[in-house]
């Protein structure tokens, strides 16, 4: 896990978002957290703490509790694990730029066969989340035929948390 993409991106003295640390892993339960970001384009961060960092995918329409969806997902940079706590408005002219609000966080159990590192290499990561809105499993798998390399699919698995119909920014309409 490297944070160099994450720094490189930014201006420290510039935006309110935490500075990179080291990678940090650590035992007990794995972090999860969703960021509803109001940038350029309205989108929701899923960031998975693996190897003491968080693994990020904006996902543009939010993820859903709906087995019936597929939400495109675009792999970005490993943010530090104190970004799970981060909430603010990142000024104009900073990558980034607008409001993060903190949307969902609680943990994970990864789920599936092998490491998480080895389920990311092999672009197949299963997870089971237990958050405030998200819970139940889930899966994000990399789209093959992907233009740019980095676009993935979140996808949530039938389960008793699964609820058809059930969108972020409509929270729960069923
Ligand atoms: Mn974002």
């Amino acid at each position: 896990m490297t944070l160099e993409r994450y720094r490189e991106k930014r201006k420290f003295e510039k935006t309110p978002e935490p500075p990179p640390a080291d990678a940090k892993p650590r035992s007990g339960p794995l972090a999860f957290c969703v960021q509803r970001h109001h940038a350029t384009r309205l989108h929701y961060d899923l960031r998975l703490e693996v190897g003491g960092a968080l693994k990020s995918w904006a996902v543009p329409k939010g993820p859903t509790l709906d087995p019936g969806e597929k939400r495109l997902a675009m792999m970005v940079e490993d943010h530090p694990l104190e970004y799970g706590g981060f909430e603010g408005v990142i000024p104009k002219g900073n990558y980034g730029a607008g409001s993060v609000m903190l949307w969902d966080r609680g943990t994970y159990e990864l789920l599936g066969q092998g490491t998480a590192e080895e389920q990311l290499a092999r672009g197949d990561f299963k997870f089971r989340l237990t958050g405030h809105k998200l819970a139940g499993e889930f899966a994000i798998v990399r789209m093959k035929r992907s233009a740019k390399g980095n676009e993935w699919l979140l996808l949530k698995k039938k389960d008793a948390h699964a609820a058809p119909g059930w969108d972020a920014e409509g929270l729960a309409v069923r």
